[in-house]
């Protein structure tokens, strides 16, 4: 009774404290306006550059001193944080650098990053390769459509427009096929204001077998680029043709650069073809509990009850949910690590909150942050393992993570 009438007491003055915060819009608690929040304070992506810049250099010692890399950071540095391991890429031996949109290129730029930038993605209205021009963006071209835009909006500025060629060799994604390949670069090379800075084809089964598929369709394509360079002078372009697939599986795939970006972010595309090189894992996923519960015997867990306790259990919600990039198909398969040890994920995964099973865990608390990817102690959870668990590859987990998590560099 006594409890009751505190808490309606305390009830009263808080609903009075947040109207007169409102009304006055004036902070009461200490906290500015400005005052940003602790990004530890809920979920969040612990980042390394110094694990990026590693396997950078790392993968450089792979290249003949000739051979470039190019440090592929789409998709904000799949999920990174794009400036954050450009910089760091480049510390360790990226020359140049990927995105796929024109709004990533120029972000680059805006962060103070001169090294050349290949926008991989078609760009087709002249007003997206106007703005390539004006940001120094090597746009990649298909087609002569778009050579002779670009030629034209060169000529309206006065000024040099380096593009890159790209030829479909087997892929049938971007690219002109590459039996026009030979005469559309001479025909590019012809166009005064333009600059092929490059040649490249993309692989689409590096990651496969070193016998079967993955061998003929490398092979294959390797043989039909290899073709087209035959067929051309030597100019100052960049030919290149390898992934990090590419780069880890045959030093004749280099060519003069090699475009990586799974690889630099410290994981390998396949078992098969991490062997050459130790590449340091550039991600955590971090987040905090927030509750835990007790609850009896046969208790449904989460939507749909998917999960149903087998024993008395304490249960442990954290705060990250689907809405931050953890999957709801990994439900019920993945487990979450605490001073090292793991601790399963149980019930569905919803889109703010997933819950653990603390039963054997009786020292977690409120609070306390547990590693749903990455390294806690001597263990690790890796992308690799979640793509397993979901049906997915691990350049789209890493992707996957929403700006919902702040980037907290280590
Ligand atoms: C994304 C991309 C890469 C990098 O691929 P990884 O497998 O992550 O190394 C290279 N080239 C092109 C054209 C791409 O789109």
């Amino acid at each position: 009774m006594l409890r009751g009438l505190h808490g309606l007491v305390r009830a009263l003055r808080d609903h009075r404290s947040m109207r007169d915060l409102i009304s006055s819009g004036q902070d009461t608690s200490g906290l500015s306006e400005q005052q940003e929040l602790d990004p530890r304070q809920r979920a969040w992506l612990e980042v390394s550059p110094a694990a990026v810049e590693a396997n950078a250099r790392a993968i450089k010692r792979l290249l003949k001193p000739s051979c470039a890399l190019m440090a592929v950071v789409k998709a904000d540095g799949y999920g990174h944080g794009a400036t954050t391991v450009a910089r760091a890429a480049v510390q360790g031996g990226a020359s140049q650098l990927g995105v796929a949109t024109l709004q990533e290129g120029i972000d680059l730029r805006r962060a103070g990053l001169t090294q050349p930038v290949l926008v991989l993605g078609n760009l087709t209205q002249p007003d997206d390769l106007r703005a390539c021009l004006h940001w120094q963006l090597m746009p990649t071209l298909s087609s002569m459509r778009e050579a002779l835009l670009c030629q034209n909006l060169a000529d309206g500025s006065g000024r040099q427009f380096s593009v890159q060629l790209k030829l479909d060799t087997g892929m049938a994604r971007l690219g002109c096929a590459w039996e026009d390949a030979p005469r559309l670069t001479k025909a590019i090379q012809q166009l005064d204001q333009l600059e092929l800075s490059g040649i490249y084809s993309h692989l689409a089964l590096a990651d496969g077998g070193t016998d079967g598929d993955g061998e003929r369709v490398t092979r294959l394509q390797q043989s039909r680029f290899e073709d087209v360079l035959n067929q051309l002078p030597r100019c100052g372009a960049l030919r290149h043709l390898a992934n990090s697939a590419g780069t880890l599986r045959d030093p004749a795939l280099h060519h003069d650069l090699v475009r990586v970006g799974l690889a630099l972010y410290g994981h390998s595309p396949s078992d098969h073809l991490g062997a050459s090189v130790k590449l340091q894992p550039a991600m955590g996923v971090k987040a905090r509990v927030t509750l835990i519960r007790d609850v009896a015997e046969g208790v449904g867990v989460s939507y749909g009850h998917r999960f149903v306790t087998r024993r008395p259990s304490r249960l442990a919600v954290v705060a990250i949910g689907y809405a931050d990039g953890v999957s709801r198909a990994l439900s019920g398969k993945i487990k979450a690590l605490h001073q090292g040890r793991a601790l399963p994920q149980v019930g569905a995964i919803t889109m703010d909150q997933l819950i653990l099973d603390a039963t054997d865990h009786t020292d977690l608390e409120s609070g306390d942050v547990v590693t749903l990817l990455g390294r806690d102690g001597d263990q690790e959870i890796s992308p690799k393992l979640w793509s397993q668990l979901s049906d997915s590859i691990p350049w789209e987990v890493l992707c996957g993570f929403k700006h919902r998590l702040p980037r907290v560099t280590v």
